[in-house]
């Protein structure tokens, strides 16, 4: 962070104090070259994800129906919520990562049942079976088949 007084580009923290639960982070900063101090403040970056839904249809991504619908496919498989978890973070990360603003639901479908695929076959079946309409029963079959 450049001193806004000399323009240095080094600094050290002197103070840390949490605001707004956590959500800003101000830092009393001390200019190694001047000495003067100055303050910064640090906030979450939030970015709303929205998913584009088949019909076009926009809706704001939602992990808590992602996580429901993987554990719907996971019931009574030996599968447990931390790896559900995890898988819903990951997915939700690659977003971050590329920084997308809107992702089809069909990609998200897609990432969930690549995981699945190599977790556990019933999950993953069910879970392409629900996810994949009828029109596409024909690429579904094609890729149960590729199953084995
Ligand atoms: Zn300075």
């Amino acid at each position: 962070m450049r001193c806004p007084f000399c323009g240095f580009n080094n600094s050290k923290v002197v103070d840390s104090r949490s605001k707004s639960n956590g959500k800003i982070i101000r830092r009393r900063r001390e200019c190694l070259s001047c000495n003067k101090r100055f303050t910064t403040k640090e906030f979450i970056e939030e970015t709303t994800l929205m998913v584009i839904k088949s019909d076009l249809r926009r809706e704001v991504f939602n992990c808590k129906k992602l996580k429901q619908g993987i554990m719907r496919a996971c019931a009574k498989r030996p599968i447990s919520i931390n790896q559900i978890d995890a898988m819903v973070e990951q997915i939700e990360n690659t977003f971050k990562d590329k920084s997308v603003e809107e992702i089809p639901s069909k990609d998200i479908g897609l990432m969930v049942m690549k995981r699945l695929k190599e977790l556990d076959h019933i999950a993953y079946v069910r879970f392409a079976s629900v996810y994949r309409n009828f029109q596409d029963k024909e690429a579904f079959l094609a890729e149960l088949q590729g199953l084995n």
